[in-house]
């Protein structure tokens, strides 16, 4: 999705006053994010008051950078992602690198967000996912990386009206679904892989 909606600009303006430290680049978010963040923060004093942009896109030389130091171990330097790794393919776009990280559309993917005070996830999650905004990494492991797209395609929520999806977005428990099934069906393959290769056997050893 590379097309902008009416507004684009002015959430993007809007969103800068809610960056953590303020110098976290919101400017590369995709428009679907942008839309929902900033109708999040416009809709809920929750997110007002509590919520924090702590860390939002880069471009790829400084992913680049930051992969680059972590190969050499340099002091400071953390766990970051190949700016080449594809991370998958949907509707004609490649994703690579990191979600964080400007895509070949020239937008990124993701947004870590911070709480302040005496909120928890819980009840900050309830109010993103309202507005399309959902926890994309597996079993809460990262409860502040949210998105509104993923490899395929964007997640349900709201919609800018000049930016209407093109098919039914994937709901996050149906994307599980399809995983469990996919590996229900690899086991399965593999259980008569396996099978087959000991009737193989067998018969190697009746030849014998
Ligand atoms: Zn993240």
């Amino acid at each position: 999705m590379t097309d902008v909606y009416d507004g684009y600009q002015e959430d993007l303006d809007y969103l800068t006053q809610y960056r953590d430290d303020g110098d976290e680049n919101v400017r590369l978010l995709e428009p679907l994010l942008a839309f929902r963040l900033a109708k999040a923060y416009r809709r809920s004093r929750r997110m007002r008051d509590h919520v924090r942009i702590e860390s939002a896109g880069r471009t790829r030389a400084e992913q680049k950078y930051l992969y680059d130091g972590y190969k050499a171990g340099r002091p400071g330097f953390n766990l970051a992602a190949n700016p080449d790794r594809i991370i998958g393919r949907h509707a004609g776009t490649t994703f690579l690198g990191s979600w964080h990280m400007e895509q070949p559309d020239g937008h990124t993917y993701a947004v870590d967000l911070t709480h302040h005070g005496t909120q928890d996830w819980q009840h900050i999650h309830e109010i993103l996912r309202s507005f399309g905004l959902h926890t994309t990494v597996r079993g809460e492991r990262e409860p502040w990386h949210h998105q509104a797209t993923t490899i395929r395609g964007p997640l349900p929520g709201p919609f800018p009206d000049d930016l209407q999806p093109e098919e039914d977005p994937l709901t996050p428990e149906l994307e599980e679904k399809l995983e469990g099934l996919a590996t229900w069906f690899f086991n399965g393959v593999k259980l008569i892989i396996d099978k087959l290769d000991e009737v193989l056997d067998a018969v190697k050893e009746a030849k014998k």
